[in-house]
C-alpha cells in the first residue's frame, strides 16, 4: 500500500489518502476522494510514500481522473511558492489555479464522472473527392465559369486555400475561407463540398513557422537586441516605450522566435477586452495559434483550454488576464506582461491575493524562460528593480514613424470660472481643441474617472444624501435608469425628489459622471456623434466591440469613458484626449496617488495622436502647479520616479518597504474590534512598530459587515522568511481561540 498527500480546493492542509497501487496514480494527477462526511472532491497528488503515516484510517483515493497529470512538478513549485509567499494554503491556489470545470466536486460518486480531454472542434471543409485534384477541377471551372463565375471562383479559393494552409485529405478550416456564408452554403446543397468537424488546427512542431514580421525601425531593432542579451544573462527586461513607440511590433518579433523553436509564449495583458484590438493585430501574423483566456469564456471553454494545454507539445500563444500565469505551458520559452504597472494583475478580491507580474517573473526563473515586463509608465517596483541591476532597462523614446508625442495643455479651472472662460464642465481651451478636431473630421477622447450621471446628490437646504444602506458610502445617480446606485455593492433606490430629513423638493445632483459629460457635449456639439465606454454601456463584450469598432470606422467623433479609455487602444483618428477633472485623480489620500495619476494621465494622453503629429491632451485642473501637473506636461518620467523614490524612502513606503494587510471583517463590531486588538498586539509583540491598526478600512462597511485593517510595514532589509512565519504563528493562535475562530483574516501581500 502507498500513501499519497493531497491538496483539495480549501483552506486546509495537505490531507493523506491511502493508494491502491493499481490505480496507476502519480504525483501531478488528478484524483478523486470523499472529505468530510459525504462530499467527493478533486483533488492533486502533492507527494506519494511509502511510509504509514500515525494516523488509524485512512480514506483510500478512488479513483483518478484524467490520462495526463494535472499538474507538472514545475507547476508544483509555483503553487507551493504562491502558497508561502502570499501566507495561504496550496489549497488555496488550487481554488484559483485550476478552472472549476477541470475539478469537479459532487454529493455522489456518479457525479464525479471523468472528463475527458477531447480537443475543441472546429468546421472543416474540402471540395468534393472527385473535385479534389487539380484537373478536375479545373475542368469543372472551365463548364460552369460562365453560367456561374461566384461558385466558381469560391471553388477556386477552397482549393487554394486547402495547398496553402490545409491539410493532407484538402480539409481546410473554415474561418480561413474568407467568403461570405452563403455562398458557402450555397456549394454544399450542391454537393460540391463536404464538411466535417475536426479537432481546431493546433500548432504542431511541423506547422509552418515562417511569419510575415513588421520590419522595425532602428531604434525598436536596438531594443530588441538589448532584451535578448538580457535574456543571455538571464535577467527579466523592463521594456520602458513611450506610447505609441512600438512596443508590440517588439513583442511579435520576440514571440515568432520562440514558436519557431517549438515554445510556448504566456502573453499577460490586463483585461482582454481592453485588448481586442492587440489580439487582431497578433491574428494577423500568428494566425490560428491563439488561445485567448479570461473571465468572459464559458467555464467549459476554459477548462477545455486548460486540459488541451495540458497536452500539447509546444508552439503555443497564449493571450490573457492575470489567472493566465496558472495555464500549464510546459514548454515555456517567453512571459511578456505588457502594462506592467497596471493594478489589474493583483488579484484583490480573494485567497490568494497575488500579483501577475510578480508570480511571471517567478515562473521564468523556474522555466529559464525569458521575461519582458512592458510600459509607458512602469511601476515604481519594477523601476527600481532596473536601477538596482536586477532588471535589465531597455528605453524606447520615441513614437513610431512620424508620430511626436501629444503636446499638452494644462488648463486652469479656476481661472477659466473667474474669467467666464468655461461652459458647465468643460474649459473653453478644451472645447476649442474639440471643435478644430471635429472640423479636421479626427476624433476626441474626453476620459472622466467617474461613472453615472453624478456622484452623489445632496438636499441643498439641509445637506442631506443618501447612502448606501448595506457599505456606508454615498450612492451615485444614473439618470437613463433614474436610480442611485451603491458601486460597491450594487445596491439601488428611486432618487428621492423630497428630502427625508427635511421634506424639501431641492434635492440637487452634485459632482460629474460620464453619463453627464456625455449629455452635456452632445448639447454642446449637437452634430456630434458621442458614444460613452464605461461599466453601464460595456456590460458584455459584443456592446464593448460594438463601441470599439464604432470608433475605429469613424462612425464615432466624441467618445467619453472612465479607466478603459485609458488602456492600450490604438485609436488613428483621435487628435484631442480631454481629462475633466485630473484633481480628482492626486487628491486621493494613498501614497501611490502620485505615480497614479501619473499613469494614468500619460495614459490616456498617450491615445492622441498616434499616426500623426498633431495630438494634444487638455488637462483640467484647479492645481495647474501640482509636481505631478509638471511631470506629465514635460513627459519627465524620471525626474517623478526619482523624486517619488525619495519620498518612499523617507516615509517607509514600498518598494523600500513590504505591505502586508490584514482585513477583518464581520456584521458585529464589538467582536470584530476585539479580535483586531488581539491579533494587532499578538503582531506587536514580534514586530513592534512596524504595525499599523487596527484602523476603519476605506470602506468602513461593505455589504453589511464592519471592515478593519491592520497594517504591517517591513523594511527590506528584514528577513521575510522569518517575518511570514511569526505572522502564520500569530494567525494559528487567532484560529485555534474559540473567541476569534469565527472572523476570518483575510492577507494581502504586497498590497497596492
Ligand atoms: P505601444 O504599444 O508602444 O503604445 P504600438 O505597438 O501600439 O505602440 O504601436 C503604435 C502604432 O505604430 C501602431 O499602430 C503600430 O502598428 C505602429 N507601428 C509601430 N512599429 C511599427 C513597425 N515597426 N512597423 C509598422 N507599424 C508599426
Ligand atoms: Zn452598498
Amino acid at each position: 500500500m502507498l500513501y499519497a498527500e493531497v491538496v483539495l480546493p480549501l483552506a486546509q492542509p495537505l490531507y493523506t489518502f491511502s493508494l491502491d497501487e493499481r490505480l496507476d496514480v502519480g504525483v501531478g494527477d488528478a484524483v478523486v476522494v470523499q472529505f468530510g462526511a459525504k462530499r467527493y472532491y478533486t483533488g492533486i497528488v502533492w507527494r506519494i510514500s511509502n511510509t504509514k503515516p500515525a494516523y488509524p484510517r485512512l480514506k483510500p483515493i478512488i479513483k483518478r481522473l484524467y490520462s495526463t497529470p494535472l499538474l507538472c512538478e514545475k507547476e508544483q513549485r509555483l503553487w507551493e511558492w504562491i502558497a508561502e509567499y502570499y501566507l495561504c494554503t496550496p489549497g488555496e491556489v488550487m481554488r484559483l489555479a485550476l478552472p472549476s470545470f477541470t475539478k469537479p466536486s459532487a454529493l455522489t460518486l456518479d457525479d464525479m464522472d471523468e472528463r475527458s480531454i477531447t480537443p475543441p472542434t472546429e468546421t472543416f471543409i474540402a471540395l468534393h473527392p472527385h473535385l479534389r485534384t487539380e484537373e478536375a477541377l479545373a475542368e469543372y471551372v472551365a463548364r460552369h465559369e460562365r453560367r456561374a463565375p461566384r461558385r466558381t471562383a469560391t471553388m477556386d479559393l477552397i482549393a487554394n486555400m486547402a495547398i496553402e494552409r490545409g491539410t493532407k485529405d484538402g480539409f481546410v478550416a473554415r474561418r480561413l475561407i474568407d467568403t461570405d456564408i452563403t455562398h458557402l452554403a450555397a456549394l454544399r446543397k450542391l454537393g460540391l463540398i463536404v464538411e466535417e468537424q475536426r479537432p481546431i488546427a493546433l500548432p504542431s512542431s511541423d506547422a509552418h513557422n515562417e511569419f510575415l514580421l513588421p520590419t522595425l525601425s532602428k531604434a525598436q531593432s536596438i531594443a530588441l537586441d538589448q532584451i535578448r542579451a538580457a535574456h543571455a544573462n538571464s535577467l527579466t527586461t523592463l521594456l520602458h516605450g513611450v506610447t505609441g513607440s512600438g512596443k508590440t511590433e517588439i513583442y511579435i518579433h520576440l514571440i515568432a522566435e520562440q514558436l519557431a523553436a517549438g515554445r510556448d509564449v504566456l502573453m499577460l495583458v490586463p483585461e482582454i477586452v481592453i485588448t481586442s484590438q492587440l489580439i487582431e493585430r497578433l491574428e494577423r501574423i500568428f494566425e490560428g495559434r491563439i488561445t485567448t483566456y479570461h473571465s468572459q469564456l464559458t467555464p467549459m471553454r476554459r477548462g477545455k483550454n486548460y486540459l488541451r494545454l495540458a497536452t500539447s507539445t509546444g508552439g503555443e500563444l497564449v493571450v490573457g488576464v492575470r489567472s493566465s500565469i496558472f495555464l500549464p505551458l510546459r514548454h515555456l520559452g517567453l512571459i511578456i506582461v505588457d502594462e506592467e504597472h497596471d493594478a489589474s494583475y493583483k488579484n484583490s478580491d480573494s485567497q490568494p491575493r497575488y500579483n501577475a507580474r510578480d508570480c511571471a517573473t517567478m515562473i521564468g526563473r523556474i522555466y529559464g524562460a525569458q521575461v519582458v515586463l512592458g510600459s509607458a509608465t512602469p511601476s515604481l517596483e519594477s523601476y527600481m528593480n532596473a536601477l538596482t541591476g536586477k532588471y535589465a532597462y531597455v528605453e524606447l523614446n520615441e513614437r513610431w514613424g512620424n508620430a511626436t508625442l501629444p503636446k499638452v495643455i494644462i488648463s486652469d479651472t479656476l481661472r477659466a470660472a473667474k474669467r467666464g472662460e468655461r461652459k458647465i464642465h468643460f474649459n473653453l481651451d478644451l472645447l476649442n481643441n474639440i471643435e478644430e478636431s471635429l472640423e479636421n473630421k479626427e476624433q476626441v477622447i474626453l476620459f472622466q474617472n467617474r461613472r453615472g450621471y453624478a456622484p452623489y446628490v445632496q438636499c441643498s437646504t439641509c445637506g442631506y444624501s443618501p447612502r448606501c444602506p448595506h457599505c456606508n458610502v454615498t450612492l451615485t445617480q444614473h439618470k437613463q435608469s433614474n436610480l442611485m446606485e451603491c458601486h460597491y455593492c450594487g445596491f439601488t433606490m428611486p432618487r428621492p425628489t423630497v428630502c427625508p430629513a427635511c421634506n424639501t423638493q431641492d434635492i440637487r445632483s452634485m459632482g460629474f459622471g460620464t453619463e453627464k459629460v456625455e449629455e452635456e457635449i452632445s448639447r454642446l456639439f449637437p452634430e456630434a456623434r458621442v458614444a460613452r465606454l464605461d461599466g453601464d454601456t460595456s456590460t458584455s463584450e459584443s456592446a464593448f466591440r460594438r463601441i470599439v469598432h464604432g470608433v475605429e470606422q469613424g462612425e464615432t467623433d466624441i467618445l467619453v469613458g472612465t479607466q478603459i479609455v485609458t488602456k492600450g487602444f490604438d485609436f488613428k483618428g483621435v487628435t484631442t484626449v480631454g481629462i475633466l477633472n485630473a484633481d480628482n485623480l492626486f487628491t486621493l489620500p494613498d501614497f501611490r496617488a502620485s505615480e497614479r495619476a501619473f499613469q494614468l494621465i500619460t495614459q490616456v494622453a498617450g491615445r492622441a495622436g498616434r499616426h500623426n503629429n498633431h495630438g494634444r491632451v487638455v488637462i483640467q485642473t484647479s492645481q495647474p502647479k501640482h509636481p505631478v501637473i509638471c511631470y506629465v506636461a514635460t513627459g519627465d518620467y524620471h525626474t517623478m520616479a526619482n523624486t517619488e523614490l525619495r519620498e518612499r524612502e523617507a516615509f517607509g513606503y514600498p518598494p523600500y518597504a513590504r505591505l502586508i494587510r490584514f482585513m477583518l471583517h464581520h456584521a458585529n463590531p464589538t467582536l470584530l474590534n476585539n479580535t483586531a486588538n488581539h491579533f494587532a498586539s499578538l503582531l506587536r509583540h514580534r514586530f513592534q512598530h512596524r504595525v499599523m491598526g487596527p484602523v476603519a478600512a476605506a470602506i468602513e462597511m461593505l455589504r453589511g459587515e464592519h471592515r478593519v485593517e491592520i497594517t504591517l510595514k517591513i523594511e527590506s532589509s528584514l528577513s521575510m522568511t522569518s517575518a511570514r512565519s511569526s505572522i502564520r504563528e500569530a494567525m494559528k493562535i487567532l484560529a485555534t481561540n474559540a473567541e476569534h475562530r469565527n472572523i476570518k483574516i483575510e492577507v494581502d501581500v504586497d498590497a497596492l
